[in-house]
């Protein structure tokens, strides 16, 4: 009624509100500049093999070097970032740096593991993606295997045909493909079974409380039996304890992610783990 909408109204151009928007302006126009200023970077976070003790992979994680903040995570910032329309320069800024990260890595001698690169709904569904991965590939000699691409399951529902196809092209070319965050989004088997897809990462949320939830339990192991039964492998994210290390190793879990293995890392703070990890190969458990 009247009296109500009165109410809102001077809620709605109440001081606390304007610097509300101040501040949603301010972030926004911070994060359209953090590109030409070079404030973004990459983090990468190791798998680990259960079935070997070893870094299978690593995933790409966007961060952003704010002047005041410091390091700030992709997850406080991507959905403003898709919303202001930045997101298709930061997937090139991304492509091109992890492969440069690559190439260095490499002229050091090393072998890197596979890198996964996190693919917004926007890459996936215009006409880009797979054309820049075809030129990146070509242009710099690089084996695709280095390369896998992530997308998020909530990202797929609509025009799942064409998905489909760039996905496969895309796994022609020898990159692997991850579903990320399952179990968050509208899951269908149906879909699920019709997408060429070689990981399903299990969301985070799940992992948390498998060790104290019979429920969660049973459905991280379902997923796990499911997943295998259509040819995937599955990654379990957000893994913090041994005992939920114990559980997917006891379930037939591949591969796990989380702060227990290592926290996203600089490069050279990935190089130094990798270091230390290679002079005492110790099973399962490679932290301090
Ligand atoms: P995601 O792909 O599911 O990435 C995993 C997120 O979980 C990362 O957050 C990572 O830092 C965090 N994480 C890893 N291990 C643990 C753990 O043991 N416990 C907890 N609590 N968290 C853990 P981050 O880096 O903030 O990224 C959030 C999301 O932003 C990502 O979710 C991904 O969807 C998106 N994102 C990140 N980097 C990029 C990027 O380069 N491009 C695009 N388009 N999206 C990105
Ligand atoms: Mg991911
Ligand atoms: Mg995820
Ligand atoms: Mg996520």
């Amino acid at each position: 009624d009247a009296k109500k909408a009165g109410s809102n109204m001077i809620r709605f151009f109440s001081p606390n509100m304007n610097i509300m928007v101040l501040d949603q302006l301010l972030a926004e126009s911070r994060l359209l500049r953090a590109m030409d200023k070079h404030e973004f970077m990459m983090f990468y976070q190791p798998r680990l093999s259960l079935k070997t003790g070893r870094i299978a992979g690593m995933e790409a994680l966007l961060r952003w070097n704010h002047p005041k903040k410091g390091i700030v995570s992709a997850g406080k910032f991507i959905r403003l970032a898709e919303k202001i329309g930045l997101i298709q320069r930061i997937g090139e800024f991304v492509l091109a740096s992890v492969t440069r990260q690559l190439k260095v890595w490499i002229n050091q001698g090393k072998t890197p593991v596979p890198v996964a690169i996190n693919v917004s709904s926007m890459e996936l569904r215009g006409p880009k993606l797979k054309e820049s991965l075809q030129y990146l590939l070509q242009e710099t000699g690089l084996a695709p295997q280095f390369f896998e691409i992530e997308i998020t399951e909530s990202n797929l529902i609509e025009d799942l045909d064409r998905v489909r196809q760039t996905l496969t092209d895309i796994r022609k070319m020898g990159i692997t493909i991850s579903i990320d965050d399952f179990g968050t989004g509208y899951s269908s088997l149906g879909y699920l079974s019709s997408l060429p897809a070689d990981y399903l990462k299990i969301d985070s949320l799940f992992i948390a409380d498998i060790v104290n939830n019979r429920n969660m339990a049973s459905i991280v192991e379902t997923t796990i039996t499911l997943a295998h039964s259509l040819g995937m492998q599955v990654i379990a994210e957000g893994v913090e304890t041994a005992e939920q290390l114990q559980f997917l190793r006891a379930k037939g879990c591949d591969q796990i992610q989380g702060y227990y293995c290592s926290r996203p890392l600089s490069p050279s703070g990935l190089e130094t783990f990798m270091q230390r990890i290679g002079e005492k190969n110790t099973g399962y458990i490679h932290r301090e």
